[in-house]
C-alpha cells in the first residue's frame, strides 16, 4: 500500500492500534498494576514524559492503549480515553465541563441514567448545575436555550429511545458561535453509521458495552477528543478520577470491535425488514425507524449524510398501551426481554418499565416516551426466525 492510501472503516477495525508483524496478533494483555524502574533515572524519566513502558496501569496499559488508538482512528479524533463504563465517560465529561452555577443543554430523551445525574440533587444539582433537557433536534430552539452560564451542549443522536435525530452540523455551528463546547454520545450508531467529530463536535462518547463490544460481555466506555489539548485534559481527569478500563476488558473490546463492520451491516439489513413488517402489522400503532421516510429526520440519513445507515434499532407503539407492549414483551422466546443494545443477540425491551422508569412520567410523555412504546435492537440471527418470533407473540396481545 503507497504511504497516502487511506484504510477504509474494516480495515482500520481490524488492524488500528496494534498490527503486528512478528510474534501475537492481538496485544498482550498485561496483568500488572505496576511497571519495574531500570534505576531511579529510568523511572523520573519516565513519569516526566509519561512513557509508554509503563508506570502504573491507572495512567497507561498497553492493551487499553491499542484499544483507544483504535476507536480514535474510527472517529478520526487525536486520541481516546477508555472509561470503566459508559456512565463514567458521561460523568468525566459532566464534571469537566459543568462548573459551580453553571448551565448545561442536553437531549431530553437521552440514555436514561445521562439524564437522572442532571436531575437528581445527589449529582451535579448538589453544586448549582442547571440542566435544559430539550428536544435538541429542533436546533432553533437549542440556540434561544443558550445563557451567559451555558458551558455545555450534550446530545445524544439518535437519542433513546425515541430515535429522535439532531443535526450534528447545525448545533455545532450554534456552538462555535457562541464558544460553547459540544459533545456528542454516539453509541447508537457506532463510529461505523456516523462521525461526530467530522459535523464540528469537540468530544465524542461512547458507552463501547453496546455495539463496539457487540457481544455483550463487558462493560466499558470511551471519550474521543479531537484535538491533543482537550485529550490531555480529559485523559488527567479520567486518570485522576479513577474510572478507567481493565486490560481485561480491553482486550475483550479490542476483538469485538474488530467484526463492528460486518454487524452492522447483517444488523440493519434485518432492522430495515422487520421496520417494514411492524409498519404493515394490525397490531403495532406506530413505528419509529430512521430509515422510513415518515421520520422527521430522515433527509439526515443515507451515504454520505449524517447517518451513513438507518442503524438496527426500532422503536413502535403496540396496541394497547402498556398492556399491549408487556403482552409482547413477555411473550417473545429468540428476542430476549433485556436491556443494553446493539449486539449479536437482538434484545427487546420497555422503556417506560425498564431504561427510563426513572424519569417521571409526566416528563416521559414530553421527551415522547409513550407507555407502549416497544425498543428492539436487532441482532445477526437469520431475520424469518426474529421475525417468527414477533409475529407469535403478537397473537398474545
Ligand atoms: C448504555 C448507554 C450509556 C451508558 O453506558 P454503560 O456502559 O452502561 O455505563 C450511555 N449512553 C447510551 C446511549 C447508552 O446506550
Amino acid at each position: 500500500m503507497s504511504d497516502n492510501h487511506n484504510p477504509g472503516f474494516n480495515t482500520n477495525a481490524v488492524h488500528a492500534g496494534y498490527h503486528a508483524h512478528s510474534g501475537p496478533v492481538n496485544p498482550p494483555v498485561e496483568e500488572s498494576s505496576t511497571y519495574a524502574f531500570e534505576n531511579c533515572d529510568d523511572g523520573a524519566e519516565r513519569f516526566a514524559s509519561r512513557d509508554k513502558k509503563g508506570i502504573y496501569s491507572r495512567l497507561s496499559s498497553p492493551t487499553v492503549n491499542a484499544l483507544e488508538k483504535k476507536i480514535a482512528k474510527l472517529e478520526g479524533g487525536f486520541g481516546g480515553i477508555a472509561t470503566a463504563s459508559g456512565m463514567a465517560a458521561v460523568n468525566a465529561v459532566y464534571y469537566h465541563f459543568l462548573d459551580k452555577d453553571s448551565h448545561v443543554i442536553a437531549t431530553a430523551s437521552m440514555y436514561g441514567p445521562s439524564r437522572t445525574i442532571l436531575e437528581n440533587p445527589s449529582f451535579y444539582k448538589k453544586w448549582g448545575v442547571q440542566a435544559t433537557l430539550m428536544d435538541t433536534s429542533h436546533a432553533d430552539d437549542v440556540e434561544k436555550a443558550v445563557q451567559p452560564n451555558t458551558r455545555l451542549i450534550y446530545i445524544e443522536t439518535p437519542a433513546n429511545p425515541t430515535l429522535a435525530i439532531t443535526d450534528i452540523s447545525k448545533i455545532s455551528a450554534i456552538a462555535r458561535k457562541q464558544g460553547i463546547p459540544l459533545v456528542v454520545d454516539n453509541t447508537f450508531c457506532s463510529p461505523y453509521l456516523q462521525n461526530p467529530l467530522d459535523l464540528g463536535a469537540d468530544f465524542v462518547l461512547h458507552s463501547m458495552t453496546k455495539s463496539i463490544g457487540g457481544h455483550a460481555n463487558a462493560v466499558g466506555g470511551i471519550i474521543i477528543a479531537k484535538t491533543e489539548e482537550d485529550y490531555n485534559v480529559l485523559r488527567n481527569i479520567i486518570v485522576n478520577i479513577g474510572g478507567v478500563l481493565s486490560p481485561h476488558d480491553a482486550a475483550l473490546f479490542f476483538n469485538g470491535v474488530k467484526t463492528l463492520g460486518i454487524r452492522m451491516e447483517k444488523m440493519q439489513e434485518s432492522a430495515k425488514r422487520m421496520a417494514d413488517f411492524l409498519a404493515n402489522h394490525e397490531k403495532i400503532e406506530w413505528v419509529i425507524y430512521p430509515g422510513h421516510e415518515n421520520h422527521p429526520m430522515h433527509h439526515l440519513v443515507g451515504e454520505k449524510k449524517q447517518m451513513r445507515g438507518p442503524g438496527a434499532l426500532i422503536s413502535f407503539g403496540v396496541r394497547g398501551g402498556l398492556a399491549g407492549a408487556k403482552a409482547l414483551l413477555d411473550n417473545v422466546k429468540l428476542n430476549t426481554l433485556a436491556v443494553s443494545l446493539g449486539g449479536v443477540e437482538s434484545l427487546m425491551e420497555s422503556p417506560a418499565l425498564m431504561t427510563h422508569a426513572g424519569v417521571p412520567k409526566s416528563e416521559r410523555e414530553k421527551a415522547g416516551i409513550k407507555d407502549e412504546l416497544a425498543r428492539c435492537s436487532v441482532g445477526i440471527e437469520d431475520f424469518e426466525d426474529l421475525k417468527a418470533d414477533i409475529e407469535q407473540a403478537l397473537e398474545k396481545v
